[in-house]
């Protein structure tokens, strides 16, 4: 079993995006994407070699302290968490955050473009497709949240793709943001315009960027 995982960072912050935003939360940050997306605001995080490999238990050692200082849930993030096997990491923490006190293990939360198999069995999975490498199917079907990244009108008929394969295949039901590109003033009114038009779709907005926190 692979026991670490390269690691950009780790942080205790909110949740600043999506239907959980303003949320105490605990992020661990993934190195590695080999999606790369022009507008990518965490390109640091791309190279895996320029991380250091942690622990998985060290790791989740950090999600229990976390928690006791009042996180409610955990956040697989990246670069692109799901290039790597996330099951010995979800087990490990799943398996330290549950006591006697607690009784139930911290929630597992994933964000990712769905380029690689699901792993780690996520309690809430965020996905966030890109038109350049399409999602595979297990994610897609496990999607709690869709939130496509809006950039220009050719985004918008990308979502509209991505709600339609969704609602072919998942079971449950499936929130859907439409997020417009920071700092880009045309994205985000055609963001605003499209949503306040089509009742199906939210609004993300990237709080933490607003308010300056991590
Ligand atoms: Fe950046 Fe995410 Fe795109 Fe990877 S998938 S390049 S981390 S925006």
């Amino acid at each position: 079993m692979k026991n670490t995982l390269p690691i950009v960072e780790r942080f205790h912050s909110l949740q600043g995006e999506g239907a959980h935003v303003g949320k105490s939360a605990f992020f661990i940050r993934l190195a590695s994407c080999k999606v790369r997306c022009p507008w990518c605001d965490t390109k640091q995080s791309w190279s895996e070699n320029a991380y250091p490999k942690i622990d998985i238990f060290d790791l989740s050692q950090s999600v229990v302290e976390a928690r006791t200082n009042g996180a409610n849930f955990v956040v697989l993030t990246g670069g692109e968490p799901l290039h790597h096997n996330l099951g010995p990491l979800c087990e490990a923490i799943r398996q330290e955050t549950k006591t006697e006190r607690t009784s139930s293990s911290i929630s597992i939360h994933l964000e990712t473009s769905g380029v690689d198999p699901l792993s780690g069995k996520p309690d809430w999975v965020t996905l966030s497709p890109k038109p350049h490498a399409p999602p595979k199917i297990d994610v897609l079907s496990a999607c709690d949240e869709l939130k496509i990244i809006i950039n220009d009108q050719t985004d918008l008929i990308f979502a509209e793709e991505m709600a339609s394969q969704i609602k072919e295949h998942s079971d449950h039901k499936t929130l859907f943001f439409l997020q417009a590109v920071w700092n880009n003033k045309q994205a985000q009114n055609l963001t605003y315009e499209y949503v306040k038009n089509n009742s199906e779709w939210r609004l993300s907005i990237q709080t933490h960027k607003w308010l300056g926190i991590q």
